[in-house]
């Protein structure tokens, strides 16, 4: 059934084979509250807890194609939810840290990834618009809900040369890509359209 997944991600253009091949190697059901585990391999969104989804797996592949993923790499995700696109990260060789705003979230996705054998460096339960400054500069930095902007420090922690994949905007969001070019320089590229849960701001 993974494989099958597989040939779906690669018919809509994906085309990393580190990305692909994670694809068909994480246990995506493994992920999923039990009662969609028959849906696991379909290439949809599915609810987990605290009202979250875990991504459609081509979401998944598309942003981290766009992240350009190296053995080594220090990434930053906000929004760890179930935990799948971190396993993905793991999976590629990158050094992972991880934010989930949600305590029910955090704290299950906390004790699961371990026990599959993944080890993100850190998860952390806390506020992804704030970043991680603490651990900054990453090589890259990946947002998995739809942001109503771009929040500033997100940008500011990335390495000269890291990438930011984020989708943007409110009711559908347009993924977009930064390239840090200088201290205060960013080429920006913008790409397909996508439907995200929200990025929680304090007061939701
Ligand atoms: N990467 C996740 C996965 O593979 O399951 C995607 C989960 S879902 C699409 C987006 C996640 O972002 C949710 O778990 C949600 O709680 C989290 N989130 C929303 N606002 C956040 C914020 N301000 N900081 C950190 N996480 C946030």
């Amino acid at each position: 059934m993974r494989q099958q997944l597989v040939e779906v991600v690669k018919a809509k253009g994906i085309t990393n084979k580190n990305v692909l091949n994670a694809i068909s190697v994480i246990p995506r059901h493994l992920f999923m509250d039990s009662s969609f585990i028959d849906h696991a391999y379909q290439d949809k969104a599915f609810p987990i807890a605290a009202d979250q989804t875990i991504s459609q797996p081509f979401t998944v592949a598309y942003q981290t194609q766009l992240l350009e993923v190296k053995k080594g790499d220090k990434i930053l995700e906000i929004g760890t939810g179930s935990g799948y696109q971190t396993a993905v990260l793991c999976l590629l060789g990158a050094t992972v840290f991880s934010i989930e705003r949600q305590k029910e979230l955090f704290k299950k996705t906390s004790k699961f990834l371990p026990k599959l054998g993944y080890r993100p460096k850190k998860l952390i339960f806390g506020d992804g618009y704030i970043g991680l400054e603490s651990e900054a500069p990453f090589d890259s930095i990946i947002v998995t809900a739809g942001a109503p902007f771009v929040p500033k420090p997100l940008l500011s922690q990335l390495k000269i040369g890291g990438r930011l994949v984020i989708p943007v905007g409110d009711d559908v969001q347009v993924m977009t890509l930064f390239i840090r070019k200088g201290p205060k320089e960013f080429e920006q590229q913008e790409f397909d359209k996508f439907r995200f849960v929200p990025l929680l701001g304090d007061k939701n």
